[in-house]
């Protein structure tokens, strides 16, 4: 750390910030202006690469922190940025921003380029199929990882299957469309500056149904109802949506289960049994 500061001709201002779970973060001075930089040993420099690009794209929707240098120094990879400081606001507004990342249309699932959710891959090969996408690049990406963790069993496996089945028996014929998405929109990932405007962070960005994000936000809290009932009046989702949820929360309970291990794997079960049903 004190290498990286010197480095890049900055102090550190306070202790780590608390609330990522994959960086270390620290909010940092070169005398003058505060920035927020985020490290990480023996990762190359493309992950922050990813992050920048991801920022990049939601920046025409969004405020996010500018963006001012990354790379890699002694096999840690870095990210500086702004320094925003965090203010309060109301989930209406929140919502509000939300619905304009997801007026932006593609015409195809997918991204540009490959990124990450948290350390792990996460796939944007492009297509016109929103299941095929959502089950080839997310759900067996997930799942092949597991197995090479030992954390995919037979029945686990049986299950995928008839959840698969039944998704595409119940949904198959609906059409979506590709809009672009945060990808990893926890309560963590997104806070109000001192204007009370939502200023969003660490996405895992690519086009894909918007119903990904607003699943990802039911799953572990920190969103009020008043932002879901907001999102429903400013833009309503498709007949189902609820039934749905299950559906993408199980892309984010599988990277769970990757990262943090079996504490997760009832979770997982569940959704995999009751899943779109
Ligand atoms: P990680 O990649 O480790 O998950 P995040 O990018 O999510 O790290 O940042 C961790 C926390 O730091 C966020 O939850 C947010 O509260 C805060 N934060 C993120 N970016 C900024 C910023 N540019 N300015 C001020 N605080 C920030």
């Amino acid at each position: 750390m004190e290498e990286l500061l010197n480095y890049l001709h900055l102090q550190a201002k306070a202790v780590p910030i608390s609330g990522g779970d994959i960086n270390q973060a620290y909010r940092v001075t070169d005398g003058e202006k505060d920035y927020f930089l985020k490290y990480h040993p023996q990762m190359s420099a493309d992950f922050f690469q990813a992050e920048v690009d991801g920022l990049a794209e939601l920046k025409n929707a969004v405020r996010v922190p500018k963006t001012y240098q990354h790379g890699s120094f002694k096999d840690t990879a870095f990210l500086l940025m702004e320094w925003i400081e965090p203010g309060e606001g109301n989930q209406k507004d929140l919502a509000h921003e939300l619905s304009k990342l997801h007026k932006i249309n593609a015409l195809k699932f997918g991204y540009k380029r490959n990124n990450f959710m948290g350390l792990l891959p996460q796939v944007n090969q492009k297509s016109d199929d929103w299941w095929e996408f959502y089950f080839t690049n997310r759900l067996e990406v997930q799942i092949k990882i597991a197995k090479g963790r030992n954390r995919w069993t037979i029945e686990r496996e049986k299950e995928y299957s008839l959840f698969k089945d039944r998704v595409y028996q119940k949904w198959g014929t609906m059409s979506f469309e590709p809009t672009l998405l945060h990808g990893d929109f926890w309560s963590g990932n997104t806070f109000f500056d001192t204007q009370g405007q939502p200023v969003f962070v660490d996405p895992a960005v690519s086009y894909g149904h918007r119903e990904v994000d607003i699943a990802m936000s039911q799953l572990f809290g920190g969103f009020r109802q008043e932002f879901l009932d907001s999102y429903q009046e400013i833009l309503p989702m498709q007949s189902g949506w609820q039934d749905r949820l299950t559906i993408y929360q199980l892309y984010y309970l599988l990277v769970h289960l990757n990262i943090f291990g079996e504490s997760y794997g009832d979770s997982v079960d569940r959704v995999l049994a009751l899943g779109g049903k």
